[in-house]
């Protein structure tokens, strides 16, 4: 259930976290429009992303190919949800491929050029261009999703080599949570991963997704350009209910 109380709760955290994410930006001297607020509505329901859009929120991410697709339907046909922008920032294997090609204005999970060949597969066929980021395991955490730092360089040429994706930065989970002075070493660190891409493959990789709602000050220090935020705006999640 979505109450009033409920809507006016979303606003305030939704309104603080604007104004938090305003004053990062500015105390890193950086441009307001140089970095996008993707509120990560992940097992929220529909109704409070409704709300949001209808404020003026731009830009979703979503964790589960199902769930997004389930609510992509749901809000279709909403007047106020023609300008949402979905992202997929979930792991997705490369059985899924078709389910996430041309759905998302931009996929920042790729890590592993199985999944971009599938992806281009289904790309192929309808002629559509896809912006991705390669996610990044920057803690080479075992247990983490992610392309190691060492199998970068070839994953990037890979996608690139690919012509219906484009390759437009990285994205990572650092693998301390809540602890924005001990995450931002690892902020540091894709942006120099970045920076090394660039240098290597002679493109330019925009975009750098990172910071969620422990850390997002950090990661816009560091030059962010995305920052995917939860619990911040929604608030608690709840628990996940497989089917
Ligand atoms: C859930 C999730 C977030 C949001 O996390 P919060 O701590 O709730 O802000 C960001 N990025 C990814 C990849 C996530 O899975």
């Amino acid at each position: 259930m979505f109450s009033m109380q409920d809507a006016a709760a979303l606003r305030e955290r939704w309104e603080a976290v604007r104004r938090r994410l305003a004053d990062a930006v500015r105390a890193a001297g950086r441009a307001e429009e140089e970095v996008t607020l993707v509120a990560v509505s992940k097992l929220h329901p529909v109704e409070s992303m409704a709300c949001l859009a209808a404020w003026g929120q731009v830009d979703f991410g979503e964790n589960y190919v199902q769930e997004a697709r389930a609510k992509q339907g749901a809000l279709s046909g909403n007047p106020e949800c023609v300008a949402m922008r979905w992202h997929c920032i979930g792991h997705v294997q490369s059985r899924k491929a078709r389910d996430v090609a041309g759905r998302f204005a931009l996929i920042h999970s790729l890590d592993s050029l199985k999944l971009a060949v599938g992806l281009e597969k289904h790309l192929e066929s309808s002629g559509t261009r896809q912006p991705v980021l390669i996610q990044v395991n920057i803690g080479g955490e075992v247990r983490k999703s992610g392309a190691a730092v060492e199998e970068l360089p070839a994953l990037a040429e890979g996608v690139m080599g690919l012509p219906h994706l484009e390759l437009q930065g990285l994205m990572c989970l650092p693998p301390i949570f809540d602890d924005g002075p001990a995450a931002r070493p690892h902020f540091a660190r894709l942006r120099g991963l970045r920076d090394d891409l660039e240098r290597r493959l002679g493109c330019t990789l925009p975009h750098l997704s990172m910071g969620m709602s422990g850390d997002f000050e950090e990661a816009v220090a560091e030059g962010a350009t995305l920052v995917r935020i939860g619990t911040d705006i929604f608030g608690p999640r709840p628990a996940r209910h497989m089917n």
